[in-house]
């Protein structure tokens, strides 16, 4: 079972403090979410495990973290200045703005088909940068960037030169990218300010880049999966070709099941992440070598060539690029919703049970004391509280009765409860709980920390294994 709507999850969010509405006691600001303590943990939670199969596990892959904001001329080599822009429709009818390529046609809030002509809308946000700019200057304009991609291209060979890097090899970041949305919405699905996990992977331009984006289509299949998601729920998307970006010569979409409740057919699916094939489109264009037909240089503005020099071959060329791009919040959404379910206990109430992968938990156990009123109780489980946290996130509660709180820590997700009871004074041992199960057994504290670390372990999904690219390039 997953969650039956977005709706659902953005309840379960803010009644636990996993996302609250933003500026919420200003009236709040169209679309803009905050994680509270739960869902920054979650959050960071995913994107560890992404770096770590990335950059850690792999041999082939180093990280980074650029600027937000970047020189003006970055975007406008990129072509991000001349074509980031989306179709921009107006209803005549009932004046509501939207994207002409998401409502195929139809007003999507009177179903009027009197539109306006679409026009382009440019979503980068721009601000000034100096105190003494004024609001206008051209020379002081700057945006905040839209994509972290960018960042990645123009330290090419920054990262390549100084790790001493032979190609095939990626570069990976994390990090805000900003878009002004004609039509944000949809909880985190959609937001002006979110947060991006890109890697450029470089290849030689002879390179069988069709099958390589074949490839990681599959390692990120593989590595949704690790993180709980159901296969049933994800799909591709080939992107046609009268749709792909300015820059894109392929993309393979991995689309999430965001809206189960519609009828099929009827925009279910979303994109969660997109794979798509760059070619040698940026890291050309921001070099200072390449000239046109004139043989005027196309980039008179860059002091670097980022081409690369293949000892092996005594060839040089602009290295052709690989790039999956995925969204933290499009991710923490699927996560949330694939773990939502529902089971009914014995005096038949229905409970909600969150059931996240171990390992992106926001809490790994709870430590709760079954008698808050006695005080050799409260002690021994705040001490054992304190003996986990250097090993795994641990929390101590005792604001309810035992009932509530085992409801409590299994609608967000908590995969163990550790109860400590007036025999555990006795027997320093503890009752540790399920959280999908609700069985109990019993522990000894000593070897309680050995024993959840096992536990934990043993229900993570298996990671996928991400070695360096199969294929011969
Ligand atoms: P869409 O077609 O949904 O606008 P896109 O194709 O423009 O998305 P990309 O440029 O491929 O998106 O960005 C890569 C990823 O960044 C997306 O797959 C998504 O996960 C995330 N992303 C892009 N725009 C947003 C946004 N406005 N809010 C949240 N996540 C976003």
């Amino acid at each position: 079972m997953s969650a039956p709507n977005i709706d659902t999850i953005v309840s379960l969010a803010k009644r636990r403090g996993f996302v609250f509405p933003s500026s919420d006691i200003y009236g709040g600001l169209g679309s803009a979410w905050d994680y509270g303590p739960l869902g920054v943990e979650l959050s960071n939670n995913i994107k560890q495990s992404w770096w770590r199969w990335l950059v850690y596990e792999r041999d082939d892959i180093e990280g980074i973290d650029s600027s937000i904001i970047l020189n003006r001329l970055v975007w406008k080599y990129s072509g991000h200045e001349a074509t980031f822009h989306d179709p921009l429709v107006d209803c005549r009818e009932c004046k509501t703005r939207m994207r002409a390529d998401k409502i195929e046609g139809k007003c999507a809030n009177c179903g009027s088909t009197n539109l306006t002509e679409p026009r382009n809308f440019n979503m980068m946000f721009r601000t000034v940068l100096g105190a003494a700019a004024e609001e206008d200057d051209p020379t002081a304009l700057a945006y905040l960037r839209p994509e972290t991609a960018q960042g990645i291209f123009i330290n090419f060979l920054n990262v390549q030169t100084t790790l001493r890097r032979k190609i095939p090899f990626g570069i990976a970041q994390i990090g805000k990218s900003f878009r002004n949305e004609i039509t944000p919405g949809n909880f985190i699905l959609r937001t002006r300010e979110f947060e991006q996990m890109e890697m450029e992977y470089f290849v030689k331009p002879d390179a069988e880049h069709l099958k390589l984006v074949d490839e990681w289509v599959e390692l990120y299949l593989e590595w949704f999966k690790s993180l709980g998601i159901s296969g049933d729920n994800l799909q591709l998307h080939e992107v046609p070709a009268d749709e792909l970006a300015h820059y894109s010569k392929r993309t393979v979409d991995i689309m999430y099941r965001y809206f189960p409740e519609r009828p099929e057919q009827e925009r279910q699916w979303e994109e969660l992440m997109g794979i798509a094939y760059r070619t040698d489109f940026d890291l050309r264009s921001h070099s200072n070598k390449p000239v046109d037909d004139e043989g005027k240089r196309v980039n008179p503005d860059s002091t670097e060539d980022l081409s690369y020099f293949d000892e092996t071959t005594k060839q040089r060329f602009y290295p052709h690029v690989i790039e999956p791009a995925a969204g933290v919040n499009r991710t923490v959404l699927a996560v949330l919703m694939d773990a939502y379910s529902e089971k009914t206990n014995d005096k038949g109430e229905t409970r909600v049970i969150l059931r996240l992968s171990p390992q992106l938990a926001p809490i790994k156990a709870a430590i709760l004391p079954l008698a808050k009123n006695k005080p050799e109780i409260v002690g021994m489980a705040k001490a054992i509280k304190r003996s986990l946290q250097p090993v795994l996130r641990a929390v101590y509660d005792d604001t309810g009765g035992i009932g509530k709180l085992y409801a409590r820590q299994d609608e967000i997700g908590t995969p163990m409860c550790v109860t400590v009871d007036h025999q555990s004074l006795e027997d320093e041992a503890v009752t540790v709980r399920d959280r999908d199960t609700w069985e109990q057994e019993r522990v000894k504290v000593a070897e309680l920390a050995d024993y959840l670390q096992r536990r934990l372990k043993a229900t993570s999904p298996v990671q996928p294994v991400a070695g360096t690219s199969s294929l011969e390039i």
